[in-house]
């Protein structure tokens, strides 16, 4: 029997994560032998439960969610330069007793657009909603992407604006919603998306074949899904950067990006 490697998912809460599922059949087709198991760990045993983790040769990696992803970039290992530029750790790997820490949820949106959508950002106008972890990991990647313009519209106007001048000097960011050319992307990039709170945007510029993606997902049609359902036929939930950002952690802690069209489907067909 090959060895078994330990990983997991810490956030609070947890139960319902779909990552155990996800990474159980990426390791599956990879015959990779792993333990995945979610973890509810409050604020003050954040540390303490990393130190512990890793304190058994067979701990591989972590995933780290809301709300940790902050307090994990201040973790004593080594942080690449996007993880610590974002202040956001999602994925820590283990390797010759050191932490690698990473973020994987920018390159995880991107992948899917680009692969599952055959979207591409160049010249493109983009909205993102949101100004959190998960808006400035999308943010860092599609600045590098020579995106048109770039507007965040956020509950709290000044961290919207926080990120405009942090990234202005990457992209053309402003917080003025588009007033001439439509959207070619709207990201809903708030947790507001799975309780209900979400408010539909007025006097918003769309086209027919705007993109409409909510980092949310769920068995049902998400409020943001089903404000958008009348404006395009391009809405999408987030279950595909849930892949995709699972499939780069799991090449982080094993060097192989596995395949994530099945899992993809599976996770769709427990919609029907
Ligand atoms: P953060 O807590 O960092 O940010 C939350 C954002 O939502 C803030 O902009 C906040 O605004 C806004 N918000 C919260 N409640 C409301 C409300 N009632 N009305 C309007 N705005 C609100 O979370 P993350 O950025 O990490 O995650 C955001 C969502 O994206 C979560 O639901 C998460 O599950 C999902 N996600 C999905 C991923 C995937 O792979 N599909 C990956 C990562 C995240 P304010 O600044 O005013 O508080």
């Amino acid at each position: 029997m090959s060895k078994k490697y330990k990983l997991g998912v810490l956030g609070n809460p947890i139960e319902h994560s779909l990552s155990p599922f996800i990474h159980s059949r990426f390791a599956r087709n990879e015959n990779i032998n792993i333990e995945y198991l979610p973890f509810k760990v409050s604020d003050s045993d954040f540390e303490l439960f990393i130190k512990e983790f890793f304190t058994d040769n067979a701990s591989k990696g972590l995933n780290i969610t809301l709300p940790h992803k902050n307090k994990a970039a201040d973790l004593e290992g080594i942080i690449s330069n996007e993880a610590k530029y974002i202040n956001a750790v999602n994925t820590i790997a283990s390797n010759k007793n050191s932490l690698f820490l990473h973020t994987t949820d920018g390159i995880g949106f991107i992948s899917d657009m680009q692969n599952n959508k055959s979207f591409s950002f160049m010249n493109k106008n983009v909205l993102l909603i949101g100004a959190g972890a998960s808006a400035e990991s999308i943010l860092y990647r599609i600045a590098k992407e020579k995106t048109s313009q770039i507007s965040i519209l956020n509950r709290t106007k000044s961290k919207a604006d926080r990120l405009i001048r942090k990234y202005s000097n990457m992209a053309q960011v402003n917080s003025d919603l588009e007033s001439e050319k439509p959207y070619d992307l709207i990201v809903n990039c708030s947790s507001a998306g799975l309780t209900g709170e979400f408010k539909p945007i007025e006097n918003i510029l769309t086209k027919k074949d705007t993109h409409f993606y909510d980092l949310n997902y769920s068995l049902v049609q998400t409020p943001f899904c089903r404000w958008a359902s009348n404006k395009s036929d391009k809405i999408f939930d987030g279950m595909g950067m849930l892949v995709f950002q699972a499939a780069h952690s799991f090449n982080k802690w094993f060097s192989v990006f596995p395949e994530t069209q099945n899992v993809i489907k599976d996770l769709e067909a427990m919609r029907e």
